[in-house]
């Protein structure tokens, strides 16, 4: 557990320390007063980190031990034996391991109450694929320190037919959809699968004017190869291939061409095996889907949720299995990742019944490592490849996913070495999400409360 000095501290900062400390040193009554009268949206300020390891996602190195200096939500810098500005709190952290934190680049939170976990588990940035009315609050409140979550970037959803987000049926409304979305303030378009070519093309024309990316499934009547050549600029479920690129033919002898063509479009890939895993296990079978919600991780699960998964049809009444389709992926998947193609990690969490939010971030690392990635290419796609995809695809946003000097500090403080095994992203000191620290102890603490509500 991290130590903290005790330096010549502002009463604030005291209060703040009794908060970070509390569960390490015997509690009284009047600081258990203390931590309940402080709440994490004043926790930032000035942090060191004094000799920690810090985790190169890009080399798979470990560094250190070095301090890094925190202010104004970012690394401000980086060094041996940096001087701790006044009021600075400094937490001693040997033999403990620094890393960026997680990013869950297919998420549909719905609810506030959605939030909590992902922090808890890491995950410090998401990219919200669906589009519920009010997720552009969310997002904006989480940015102004107003509500406790990762970096929210939100898609608008777009399809050809149904009754979800933005319907477009000709180019016209294409076109004007895109004015729309732009206007509300979306970060991406997420298009479905059920748009026509022609539609799609003028969308996809209209998004570059508007200068708004286009990210989501492989839309059915273009196809895969089309619409990364046309500038979509990421795939959301490695699953999308399998229908939009090999034509349900699970054709090894065609993985060549899909590599060579993604690469080439420069598409991001987020394979999401972790919800087809979770869609596995309650293909046929509703005693599966009863297995997935009997988890001891379904008490942080907001009940709206429960109660929509309890009553979804989906999945459960399927013939046949997945494992083959699985598999392909899994063969794919590792030829992508060989062959160049940036992933993202993404758990289409909680859409899909027994989609835990944030819990199933580990879960989806675990899919990747199964696929012959190793551990520390699965943590820079976790992480580093997430800030290069919003680099790449948005303006003026602060870089993340590097512990490196101007980056966002969203951190994970870890007890073992993740390079060794991806299980020690479970064993953490704390959580930084945008420059706020919370140790284990007081996300545990919040995660406790989040179940209580519930009850
Ligand atoms: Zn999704």
């Amino acid at each position: 557990m991290c130590t903290i000095q005790n330096q010549l501290l502002p009463k604030k900062m005291m209060l703040l320390l009794t908060a970070l400390f509390l569960f390490e040193t015997t509690c009284s009554d009047k600081e258990s007063e203390s931590f309940a009268a402080i709440s994490v949206r004043d926790t930032t300020g000035t942090i060191v980190f004094r000799n920690v390891q810090i985790v190169d996602v890009e080399q798979g190195t470990l560094e250190g031990p070095v301090d890094v200096l925190i202010d104004s939500q970012k690394i401000m810098a980086i060094g041996a034996d940096l001087e701790a500005p006044s009021g600075a709190v400094v937490i001693d952290c040997s033999e403990k391991y620094l890393m960026p934190g997680l990013a869950d680049m297919h998420t549909h939170v719905n609810y506030e109450n959605d939030l909590l976990p992902y922090v808890a588990n890491g995950v410090t940035t998401i990219l919200n694929m669906g589009s519920p009315s009010n997720i552009l609050s969310m997002r904006d409140q989480v940015n102004s320190g107003g509500l406790l979550g990762p970096t929210i970037y939100a898609g608008a959803f777009v399809d050809g037919t149904g009754n979800r987000g933005w319907i477009v049926q000709t180019t016209g409304a294409a076109r004007s959809a895109v004015g729309d979305i732009k206007e509300q303030g979306w970060d991406f378009i997420k298009v479905y699968n059920s748009i026509q070519t022609d539609v799609f093309l003028a969308l996809m024309d209209e998004a570059q004017i508007k200068n708004i990316p286009v990210i989501g499934h492989g839309v059915r009547a273009p196809g895969i190869k089309r619409i990364i050549q046309e500038g979509q600029s990421m795939i959301a479920h490695a699953e999308e291939y399998i229908y939009a690129y090999f034509n349900y033919s699970n054709d090894a002898s065609k993985i060549p061409d899909a590599v060579n063509d993604t690469k080439t479009s420069g598409a991001y890939v987020t394979t999401t095996l972790s919800a087809y895993r979770v869609i596995m296990k309650q293909w046929g079978k509703p005693s599966g889907r009863d297995a997935l919600l009997a988890v001891d991780e379904i008490q942080y699960v907001d009940p709206r949720w429960i109660t929509s998964w309890q009553n979804s049809g989906a999945y459960i009444y399927n013939q046949g299995n997945l494992d083959d389709n699985y598999h392909f992926q899994q063969q794919f998947v590792k030829a992508f990742h060989d062959g160049g193609i940036p992933l993202l990690a993404g758990t289409d969490s909680p859409t899909i019944p027994g989609g835990i939010p944030g819990f199933m971030i580990h879960d989806d690392l675990a899919e990747l490592e199964k696929c012959g990635i190793s551990r520390k290419d699965v943590l820079k796609i976790a992480t580093m490849n997430a800030g290069n995809f919003i680099a790449k695809t948005k303006q003026d946003e602060m870089p993340f996913g590097k512990i490196q000097t101007g980056y966002r500090a969203d951190l994970l403080l870890l007890n073992q070495n993740p390079l060794i095994d991806l299980k020690h992203l479970k064993n953490r000191a704390g959580v930084m999400v945008r420059g706020h620290w919370l140790s284990e102890e007081e996300l545990s603490i919040r995660m406790t409360e989040l179940a209580a509500n519930f009850k």
